[in-house]
């Protein structure tokens, strides 16, 4: 069941894509907003969308451009935050969801910021390492203009990383005439970035699964794990649940997936990974060749930490996970959720299972502005805590309501960032 929304005029019935499903989000959490209701609709426009044309030269001498976005979603309580991708079905209803989702994520973890996202449609497996450069240098030119380390802070998203973070803070410090650490996070930890960044999205989405299977009482020693994506959220988050002693019985990539029912070897695998850039051909397990068997498998913990909208009504129903840990953004469609939903299985949603990694954003840019930087033991305890907090606080407020994870989570969210906007009040 999906509601006909409000097309914004410059996105087609067609195109709405996750936007339509982050509206179906709203919908469903509006009932319970008290009078807050009265200022939803904030929520259901974008504040700012730059949408710009990067243009290079590529090696051999032609000129190539590309369409990139940053979305503003939404900045009551605070500049705008979220990662960059680069990524070649990148559309603006995909930024737009993924703007939406981080003001919503930022607010539920209680990090001060509000909500932006950005991309570059672009297949980066088609670039060379200098028009990798060229591209990320142009797009951090162009959009330049809105950000800042107290306006918007982009980060790492899928296909994004270190090197490109140090690349857009350098532009950006070069356009300003001065080094301006805190503009980005997730920099390499020669220019400010933090101890535990890198890992830890992957590191929160662990932390959350240990919280989610202690409801459910599963026990973490021989449970099951499948990870749809081997990046570094689901990458990271399988290797520590291997390591607390379960079993990874499936794993699946843009390429491929293997399986294998004792647990694969997720180092092994891993390393295999780092050298063939995918899961296909690893020795260790069984090559699956229909895709959509993966969410088949035997499982108690499924992790979808690739791209959005991956379960959908056509397979909610073969899924036999007891509970499903969101990594990727925007992974469940609404209809899949009801589906869950009815099905029993628990869904921890992405803005609180994968907010590890922007809950780490925040320590980078606190170190970067106060130029005192912690150890890596002092990151992951302050990281667990906010995980374990925000988990326990929507888990709570669920029993409360009588209502999903997620819409728990939009409840908090929602409320914090709407509270905000009605005491900030209408200017000008
Ligand atoms: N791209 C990550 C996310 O979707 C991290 C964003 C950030 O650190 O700002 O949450």
């Amino acid at each position: 069941m999906s509601t006909q929304h409000e097309v914004p005029s410059y996105l087609t019935q067609k195109e709405i894509g996750p936007w339509g499903v982050y509206l179906e989000q709203i919908d469903r959490v509006t009932p319970y907003l008290g009078s807050l209701a009265r200022w939803v609709e904030t929520l259901k426009r974008p504040k700012r969308i730059l949408v710009v044309d990067v243009p290079i030269e590529r090696d051999d001498g032609s000129i190539a451009h590309f369409e990139g976005y940053r979305v503003q979603h939404n900045t009551s309580r605070g500049p705008g935050k979220g990662g960059v991708r680069f990524h070649q079905d990148v559309t603006l209803s995909e930024v737009m969801a993924l703007s939406a989702w981080m003001t919503v994520k930022n607010a539920a973890v209680n990090v001060p910021y509000g909500g932006a996202k950005g991309g570059v449609r672009l297949d980066p497996k088609t670039l060379s390492t200098g028009e990798l450069q060229r591209v990320t240098r142009r797009y951090t030119s162009e959009i330049n203009i809105i950000i800042g380390p107290n306006k918007d802070i982009p980060a790492p998203d899928v296909n994004t990383n270190e090197q490109i973070m140090a690349w857009m803070m350098d532009t950006y410090s070069m356009n300003q005439g001065s080094t301006a650490s805190g503009v980005v996070t997730g920099k390499p930890i020669s220019l400010g970035g933090s101890l535990g960044r890198r890992e830890a999205t992957g590191r929160g989405v662990y932390v959350v699964g240990c919280e989610a299977a202690a409801k459910r009482g599963i026990d973490i020693k021989g449970a099951r794990v499948a990870v749809q994506g081997f990046g570094n959220v689901g990458g990271i988050a399988a290797r520590l649940f291997a390591e607390a002693g379960a079993k990874v019985v499936a794993v699946q990539d843009h390429i491929s997936t293997v399986v294998a029912d004792s647990g694969l070897d997720v180092v092994a695998l891993q390393a295999h990974v780092a050298q063939h850039g995918s899961v296909a051909g690893f020795g260790g397990g069984d090559i699956v060749n229909d895709r959509s068997r993966f969410w088949e498998v035997d499982c108690d913990i499924l992790i979808p930490a690739a791209l959005e909208q991956q379960i959908t009504e056509a397979n909610a129903n073969k899924i036999r996970a007891k509970i499903i840990l969101e990594g990727a953004n925007g992974p469940t469609t609404p209809a899949a959720d009801d589906i869950l939903h009815d099905k029993g299985v628990l869904v921890v949603p992405d803005v609180i299972a994968n907010a590890g990694g922007v809950t780490v954003s925040y320590f980078e840019w606190v170190q970067d502005f106060s130029s005192f930087f912690w150890t890596e033991d002092e990151i992951n305890q302050r990281l667990t805590r906010i995980m374990r907090e925000a988990f326990g606080a929507v888990w709570t407020l669920a029993q409360e309501k009588n209502v999903s994870l997620r819409t728990a989570a939009f409840i908090v969210a929602c409320t914090r960032v709407l509270q905000a906007r009605e005491m900030r009040g209408l200017y000008p």
